[in-house]
Parts: C-alpha cells; structure tokens; sequence
C-alpha cells in the first residue's frame, strides 16, 4: 500500500511553490496569451507549431502522476477530483498534440490551488527560458523544457518533499537553502525594469505565434 505523504513535509512543498508563483508571475501575461493562442489555432484547425501549444493543454500531468497526485490532494479534500472535473476547460473533441488537456486547467487557469504536480511547480517551457536568456537571467540552454534546478544549483528536494522517494530526507537547511536560491532568482527577474521585462515578452510571444 503506498504510504501517505509526510505533512511537514508538503507544509514545505507548499511554503516553496508559493514563492516559485511569485518568481513565475514575473512572466506577465505569458501563459495568458499561450493559451489564447493555443486555443484559437485549436478553434482554426491550425495545427502548426502545436508543439509550442499551452503546456496544459497538451499535457496532462494530473494523470502522469496520479497515484501521488490523489495520495496528496485526498489529504485535503477525498472529493477534489470530482470538483475539478465539473470546472475543467472544454477543448470539446479536438485532439491535442499529446495526452491534454489536462483535466486540472479550468478557465482562468490551473484549478489546483496548492501542492500542483512537481513538473508544473518547476517547469520552465522553451519560451519562459528564451525570456530568461534574452534578460541575461540565464546564460544559453542546450535543451527544452527545463526546471528550475537546472538553472539554479539546487538539491531536486521538491520530489522527496511530494512523497516520491519515501526512503529519503530533505534537512531543514535544504529547504531554507532553496528558499533563498528562488527569492534570489525571484528578486533578480522582479528588479528588470517591468517596461523591458514586458516588451521582451511580447517579442517572444509574438516570435510564437508566427
Ligand atoms: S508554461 Fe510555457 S507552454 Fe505552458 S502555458 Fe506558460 S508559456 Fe505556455
Ligand atoms: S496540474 Fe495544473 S499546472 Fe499542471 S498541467 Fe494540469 S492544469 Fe497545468
């Protein structure tokens, strides 16, 4: 029987994945205007560049990782997969380029309010990574999508803390140590000039949508 995640544990899974969405919300409209774009080429039949489509549309990560996922969000909720579905954004019965979409995207969003899969807390897709570069956050990457340990040297703890690995530990130290690495990051992302910021992003939005 799989054993239930550590609670202290996912207070800290939690405590991390807020400050990762504040370095995330440096992204402006980003993921907004994706997954317009994704729709309306869904909407036109366009299936060019499906491949840089809104990542929860063409994922589906409640189901890559279920068992975990339900281990943890039951904690909370016995019923939470039930509540989602009834909000899940409708694609109706266009096939998407992978196993999406996923059924957690509601319509202004990931329904998950807390404890999202590990990939979607760290995941940086090809375009967040070009923005980074572009802003000299990061030096030039070999492969997509990316996360976020993979540009900043940090211990991979977000797995462990989610309950993946049972045999092993996260210290209070580490957890403070990638505390600091992320508002270090957040802080370096948040202090561009938010004009720049947003003109590069557009540039990469609009680089996408060719
Ligand atoms: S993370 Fe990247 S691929 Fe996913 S919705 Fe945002 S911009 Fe699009
Ligand atoms: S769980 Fe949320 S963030 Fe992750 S793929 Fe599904 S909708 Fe997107």
């Amino acid at each position: 029987m799989t054993k239930l995640p550590n609670s202290q544990y996912l207070t800290w899974f939690n405590e991390i994945e807020k400050i990762l969405w504040s370095f995330y919300k440096h992204f402006e409209n980003l993921c907004s205007e994706c997954a317009l774009y994704t729709i309306s080429s869904v909407k036109n039949s366009s299936r060019e560049n499906r491949f840089n489509w809104c990542c929860c549309m063409i994922d589906n990560q409640v189901n890559d990782n279920w068992e975990t996922l339900n281990n943890v969000q039951s904690r909370f909720d016995n019923n939470w997969y039930e509540k989602i579905k009834k909000n899940s954004f409708d694609l109706g019965r266009n096939r998407m380029p992978g196993n999406g979409p996923c059924p957690a995207l509601g319509p202004s969003g990931c329904l998950l309010t807390k404890l999202r899969p590990v990939t979607c807390t760290t995941q940086l897709c090809e375009k967040m990574l070009i923005i980074l570069q572009r802003l000299k956050i990061i030096p030039g990457f070999k492969s997509v999508p990316l996360q976020i340990e993979d540009i900043v040297p940090l211990k991979n703890i977000l797995p462990i803390l989610y309950g993946y690995h049972k045999d092993k530990k996260v210290k209070l130290e580490e957890k403070l140590e990638y505390i600091k690495a992320i508002k270090e990051l957040t802080t370096r992302f948040g202090s561009i000039d938010r004009q720049i910021r947003k003109n590069i992003i557009n540039e990469v939005i609009l680089e996408f949508k060719k």
